[in-house]
Parts: C-alpha cells; structure tokens; sequence
C-alpha cells in the first residue's frame, strides 16, 4: 500500500537536519564559499546527529535508520549548500553502503565501522583525467605480488579526495582484459590516505561547490593488502555500478532540496521587489517560474522516494534511481537559472543565495552519470537493449 507520510523517526531526522544546517552551516555558507574553503569542523558535527553513518546497521557504528532517511538528510543538506550534501553521496553513499553490500566482515570492522561512526572520512575514485563516463577506459593498475597489489594510477575530479582517510579505488587486475576493455578484468579495493605512494591535492580552478573539496590523487605502486580487495577480483565493474546506485540517490535528493531552496528564495524576493509600483510577484511570467519550481520539486521528490521505497524493500532500482537522478538535476538547473533571472542582478551578485545555487547545480549534472549518460540509460531501458542482471551482493533490505 502506497503511504507517503514520514514515520516519526523520518519526521525527526528531517527536522534535526534541517535545524543544525539552519543553525551552525547557512549563516557562514556564503563566507565559507567565497573564501573556497572547507570546513572540516563540519565531520564530527554531522557524525554527532548520526549522519555519517545514516542508513548504516547500528552494529556497524552506523545510526541504522532506513533509506528515505538518507534521501531526507540528503536533501535537507542540500537546501542549505550542494558541498554538505556531497559528503553524504562519497561517503554514505557511494562508500559506506558499498562496503555494506560488499565488503568482508573484517573490512566492515576495519573500516565501515569507523566510517559510520564519523572518526574516518572516505570516498570513491573511479574517475580519472582521461575517463568519466568512459569506466572502462580507466588506466590504473593493480598488479599482484605476493599476498598485496601493487596500485599505480591517478584519480581525478574526486570529491573529498584531499580530505578523506579512505578511499574505494577501482583499477585493472587483467591487463589482457584492460586491453580488449571487458569490465570483468577490474577490481575494487580500499587505500588508505596513510598508504606509503599515496598522494593527494586540492583542485583549485573549480567555479562551483566552492565551499567543498574536490581533487585528485596519486598512487605511485602503492602497496595494498590482498584483505583489501572488495569483493572478488574481477568484480570492480559491478561494484562501481551498484556504488552509484547508492550515490544517485542522495544526488536525486540532494537536487531536490535545491530546487527546494530556489523555490523559497524566489517566493520571498517577489514578494519583496516592486517595480512599477507592483510586487513582481504579481506578474504572470513571474509565477510560471516560481510554478515551474514548484511543480519540478514534487515531481522530484516523489521519485527519489519511490527510489528509496526500492531500496528499504530491497529490491533492485537501478532504473528508477537513475531516473530520479537525472530529473531533479536537469530541474535543479532550470530552477536555479529561474531564481537568479527573478532577482534580476540581484541574483547576479553573491549577496543573494541563488547564485550559488546556479553554480552549485551544474556539478551534479554532470557527475554519477552525465544527463547524457542517464538518457541513454533510460532509452535503453525502454529499446530493450540494456536489462538489470541481479547483482552478486545487494543492498541490505531495511527491518526494524
Ligand atoms: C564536482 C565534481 C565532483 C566529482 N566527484 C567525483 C567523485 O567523488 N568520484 C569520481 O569517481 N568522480 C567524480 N566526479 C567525476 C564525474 O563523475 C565525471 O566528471 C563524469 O562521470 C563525467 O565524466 P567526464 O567529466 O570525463 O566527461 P566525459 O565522459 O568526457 O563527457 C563529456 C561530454 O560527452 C558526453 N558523452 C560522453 N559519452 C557519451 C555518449 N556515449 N553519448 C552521448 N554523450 C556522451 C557527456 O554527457 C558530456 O556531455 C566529479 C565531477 C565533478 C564535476
């Protein structure tokens, strides 16, 4: 039976998220952005609400609350600024659920312990200089010596990357399969930033997402236990894939708490700006801006929580992630680029929000699968040329 009223414990979440993130981040953001600086001070305050570890088991450290509340975290963060809702997507999403599914009992203990309970930061590294959406044209190589891999290879564009204490890396075990590009010749391993060969730096030339990290990372033969090898060799493929299935979903949310915010600044400024000697509010093309906000916000939430229903009922969403991705970041797009026109060029300076919303959005159209990308999926999907093949590990269905 389809129920879309929040449990008391979502209802909870959502309201504590949204308080701290009012409180201790909305009044410095603007600072914080212009100055590109990344507060760190943010970890143990996110860790203390259980938000590090959000939908992680409690006897993994996590807080072990379901799905949708790592949507409504996710999207409540995002309201207040993109950087808060990233760390929610490397570290929950793309690496903490992954180990989950994934990962060892003793990886778990080793690392998605401490993850969840917030004293390690991690992330994901797939993306390298010469391949994005590409995977199979990653160059980094893990080669076996003895009980270890030796990992060589750069990371590029990774968010946290100069930050994070853990890293899910993926790279080629089978150079003939590198060669002929069959995905079953990579695998996934955990490097640690404490990794003699391992090296990190901030990327400085970004336009967007200013008030978080976001890098590169260097590993020279970098020598990494075989304990650390996530899943089996071979698997990395299709653990990458389903670490964006977790990802996706708090960008889908994450976007709609963008277009949530855009929405709300653009209602308030109209409301306050007049011109000929009318609230611009008042105007027709005025109100299908704000409309439209309003429209793709529903519509956006909705999916992510059909999405994350999936997820709590353990069931394969795959395509519906993806959709729900792909909508609310195209929407995020037309509902910042609306705000900032309904502020005139008020919305041009930074003494107003949306033009950090503006740069903010572009970011999560282009990243865990360009618009592009996702529309091909879903075409795909629809052509019957690609179908879901049922993984080896799934995400854990959610019971309390
Ligand atoms: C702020 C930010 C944070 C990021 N964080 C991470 C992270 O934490 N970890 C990580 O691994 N990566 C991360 N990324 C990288 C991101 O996932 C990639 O940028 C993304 O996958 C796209 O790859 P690309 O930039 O190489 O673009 P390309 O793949 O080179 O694409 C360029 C253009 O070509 C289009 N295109 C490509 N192939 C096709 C096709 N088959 N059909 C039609 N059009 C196509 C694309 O849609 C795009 O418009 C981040 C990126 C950004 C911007």
């Amino acid at each position: 039976m389809l129920n879309l009223d929040l449990t008391e414990e979502q209802r909870l979440l959502e309201q504590s998220v949204r308080a701290w993130a009012a409180r201790e981040v909305a009044p410095r953001i603007r600072e914080l952005d212009r100055a590109h600086t990344f507060d760190r001070g943010l970890f143990p305050q996110m860790a203390q609400l259980g938000l590090l570890g959000v939908s992680v088991p409690e006897q993994y450290g996590g807080a072990g609350m379901d799905y949708i509340c790592l949507g409504l975290a996710s999207e409540e963060l995002e309201y207040v600024d993109t950087s808060l809702r990233v760390i929610m997507s490397v570290h929950v999403g793309l690496n903490c659920l992954t180990l989950l599914a994934w990962g060892s009992d003793d990886q778990k203990q080793r690392y998605l312990v401490p993850q969840a309970q917030g004293s390690k930061v991690a992330t994901f590294g797939l993306t390298e200089p010469s391949a994005g959406s590409d995977a199979r044209g990653i160059q980094t190589v893990a080669v076996k010596k003895g009980d270890r891999y030796l990992l060589t290879g750069e990371k590029m564009w990774i968010s946290l990357a100069d930050v994070a204490d853990n890293y899910l890396v993926f790279a080629w075990t089978d150079l003939d399969k590198k060669k002929q590009r069959d995905p079953s010749g990579m695998s996934a391993f955990i490097v640690e930033r404490a990794f003699k060969g391992f090296s990190s730096a901030t990327l400085k030339e970004k336009w967007g997402i200013l008030a978080g990290n976001t890098g590169s990372f260097k590993m020279e033969e970098v020598e990494v236990p075989q304990e650390n090898l996530v899943g089996r060799e071979g698997e990395g493929f299709k653990i990458a894939m389903f670490a964006l299935d977790q990802g996706r979903y708090t960008v889908a949310a994450g976007a709609t708490g963008l277009i949530r915010a855009c929405r709300d600044a653009s209602v308030k400024y109209a409301k306050e700006r007049k011109t000929f000697g009318e609230e611009i509010g008042s105007y027709q093309l005025v109100k299908e801006m704000i409309a439209q906000m309003e429209s793709d916000y529903q519509a956006s939430r909705l999916l992510w929580l059909r999405s994350g229903w999936l997820k709590n009922t353990g069931r394969r969403n795959t395509r519906e992630t993806g959709l729900a991705k792909w909508y609310a970041t195209v929407a995020s797009e037309r509902a910042a680029s609306d705000a900032v026109q309904i502020h005139g060029a008020n919305g041009y300076s930074d003494e107003y929000p949306v033009g950090r919303f503006f740069r903010n959005c572009k970011g999560a159209v282009i990243y865990e699968g360009t618009r592009e990308i996702h529309k091909l999926m879903q075409a795909d999907y629809l052509l019957g040329y690609r179908t879901d093949r049922p993984p080896r590990c799934e995400l854990p269905a959610w019971e309390k």
